[in-house]
């Protein structure tokens, strides 16, 4: 099994990008990039491998990828994990308008990811209690992690939360917590529907050169499910982490303009998804690697991010990472360097195309 899949989903233009070029385009499981300003002869473009290429940029083209559809492709293989006792990660790296809430949360008319995959969970649940020799018990946490500070995005007096943050601790064999975190009992859907809209209420915001509202923290919501037995002989329990996370996004800090307190920020954000990158790269590593059994350091504590996400990062975890692009020519430089990215996370034994010039 490959320890990463990697998906990649173009947006449409926005209206800031209507005298744009799209020089985006998608082909099986390839995105390609043609040059912003070169004219293209021949075959100009940088092309990549994924696991998947998702082209979103038109609704009425017969080629568009729909929230359902990710959903289908992605969403059904994480419930899958949780069902079988494993852990799973999603999560949505891009610059700063690119797409990444929009895949993982959606709107209300079209709802992404998250709210999808907890309507998926519910939905298995009430079918597996046909037979009463299951019992099933969720719980969800909704944290940001913001300049390597925990704040719990479901508190209801965040007033009352510690200076510099939760701390993170590591239980010898539940892994990585954060202290005092609360966690909140969910029967159905409605219940998580609620918590989701008081915690994205929650979310810090703070303008920046590229984006008014634009997110400067990650914010990981956690599904803890668990299911327990009683028809064997010996009963037993078994639980699952799913961590569903919204980076920040990935624009350098001197992009956004950024001084100050911006800047710290940054290179705070930098450092997660630089460790982010290494952490996956480390593992997609040790897959190639596993038939000489070398060992491979796997950089976890570097970031807060990684600390939290490293039991559902690797191993028999689920991981899927979603690449999210502008079509826009404007956007090159960022575009290009997310795909990178997203292609270091590949395993090398399953990607054999990358194809830059
Ligand atoms: P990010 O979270 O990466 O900063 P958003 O998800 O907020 O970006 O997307 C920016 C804007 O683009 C939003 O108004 C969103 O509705 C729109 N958008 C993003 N992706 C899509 C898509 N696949 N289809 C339609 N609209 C999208
Ligand atoms: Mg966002």
């Amino acid at each position: 099994m490959a320890s990463v899949r990697v998906a990649v989903r173009v947006r449409p233009l926005n209206k800031r990008e209507k005298k744009s070029k799209v020089i985006v385009r998608m082909k099986d499981n390839t995105t390609s990039l043609v040059q912003a300003k070169v004219p293209v002869q021949g075959d100009g473009a940088k092309t990549f491998a994924y696991d998947f290429s998702y082209d979103s940029t038109d609704r009425k083209s017969p080629d568009f990828v729909s929230q359902k559809k990710i959903f289908q492709d992605l969403g059904v293989d994480v419930l899958h994990a949780a069902f079988q006792g494993f852990n799973a990660c999603v999560f949505a790296y891009g610059q700063t308008s690119s797409g990444k809430s929009y895949t993982m949360m959606g709107e209300a008319a079209d709802k992404g990811l998250i709210p999808r995959i907890c309507e998926g969970l519910f939905c298995e649940i009430s079918a597996r209690n046909e037979g009463d020799s299951m019992s099933f018990h969720t719980e969800v946490s909704y944290l940001e992690i913001y300049n390597e500070h925990v704040l719990d995005l479901l508190n209801k007096r965040p007033s009352s939360a510690p200076k510099g943050g939760l701390r993170v601790r590591e239980h010898p064999v539940d892994g990585p917590y954060v202290e005092n975190l609360s966690r909140h009992v969910v029967q159905g859907y409605g219940d998580v529907g609620e918590l989701m809209a008081t915690g994205n209420a929650n979310r810090t915001t703070a303008s920046t050169g590229m984006n008014d509202a634009s997110s400067r923290s990650h914010a990981i919501f956690t599904i803890h499910f668990t299911q327990a037995r009683f028809d064997s002989e010996l009963p037993c329990e078994m639980l699952s982490k799913i961590h569903l996370v919204d980076l920040a996004g990935s624009e350098r800090a001197d992009a956004t303009r950024a001084t100050g307190t911006r800047l710290k920020e940054g290179a705070n954000i930098n450092k997660s998804l630089v460790t982010l990158g290494s952490v996956i790269s480390a593992l997609a590593d040790m897959s190639d690697k596993q038939a000489t059994k070398k060992q491979t350091f796997i950089p976890y504590r570097d970031s807060v991010l990684t600390w939290l996400l490293k039991d559902s990062l690797g191993g028999n975890s689920k991981t899927i990472m979603i690449a999210t692009i502008s079509p826009a020519d404007v956007n090159y430089g960022e575009t290009l360097s997310t795909l990178r990215y997203a292609s270091r996370a590949k395993s090398i034994v399953n990607s054999p195309t990358v194809n830059e010039d």
